[in-house]
This record gives C-alpha cells, structure tokens and sequence, in this order.
C-alpha cells in the first residue's frame, strides 16, 4: 500500500492521478498538427496557436526495446543499486503522433510491434520530500 503524497513527474505532462489519466498534447489551430508534450508554439509551424489537448488513452506499439542497466545519474533518479529492466518504446496514438514512453512490461516474449497499448501512471521514485513521483507508462492490451 502507498500511503506517500502523489506528485507527477512534471506539471502539465498528463491529467490525474485517475482513473483513466490522459497525456496533455499541443494542438495546433493553424496547421492541425500535434505535439507531445505540449509546448507553446507549435514545433511544426511555429504558430503561437497551440491548445494543450488531453491525447487518446489507447495506441499501438510503433517500436520498442528493453533498457537492461541502470541509466547515468542524472537524468535517471531511480533505484541504481536495485535496478531491474524497464521496456521502453514509442507508442502511435490516433492523433497521427508517437509518444515515447516506458512500457509496464520489460519481456520480449510480450511485446510485439503493432499490438493495442494503453496508458497508465506509475511510481517511479520517491522525491527528497518523501513524495512518490509519478510517471506514465503503456501497458499491453489484453487482446
Ligand atoms: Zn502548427
């Protein structure tokens, strides 16, 4: 059980902690183009008319790979000493973009390219407060 205090990783980064979080994507108004994470002007045209937009919960698997040793420190603020292996991959979303992001499963055997993914949050460290960071990750659909 987890009794901590919630933070997300980064503010404005996806909706919750719920039930159903949701990715917050940019919009764009000019040339209808999407972006994650949302960013004021829009990577495509440049346009200052970027509307931070909740992105489609559920995808397919556009790649992925297995990270099998712990990252550099920093950026990575997990557990080194207790590392254990973490897929990591892109996820297509209905918008027409990828998300890159860790996948809750870290076995070959239950990744394929293509398959339906969908979001979720989970813990991924806890802060020098003692508050659990919370980050999102894919997890395959049962088909
Ligand atoms: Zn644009």
């Amino acid at each position: 059980m987890n009794t901590l205090a919630q933070v997300p990783v980064e503010e404005g980064l996806f909706t919750g902690p719920a039930e159903a979080p949701q990715l917050i994507g940019g919009h764009c108004a000019d040339c209808g183009g999407w972006h994650f994470p949302a960013q004021d002007n829009c990577p495509h045209c440049a346009s200052l008319a970027v509307h931070r937009t909740p992105l489609s919960r559920r995808g397919r698997l556009w790649t992925w790979t297995v990270q099998t040793f712990a990252p550099p420190v920093p950026p990575y603020r997990g557990d080194v000493e207790g590392f254990m292996p973490f897929g990591v991959g892109y996820v297509e979303l209905p918008e027409g973009l990828c998300v890159q992001g860790r996948l809750t499963v870290a076995d070959a055997a239950l990744l394929t390219i293509g398959m339906p993914m969908e979001l979720r949050l989970e813990p991924w460290h806890v802060d020098d407060q003692g508050r659990q960071v919370m980050g999102y990750a894919f997890a395959p659909l049962a088909a």
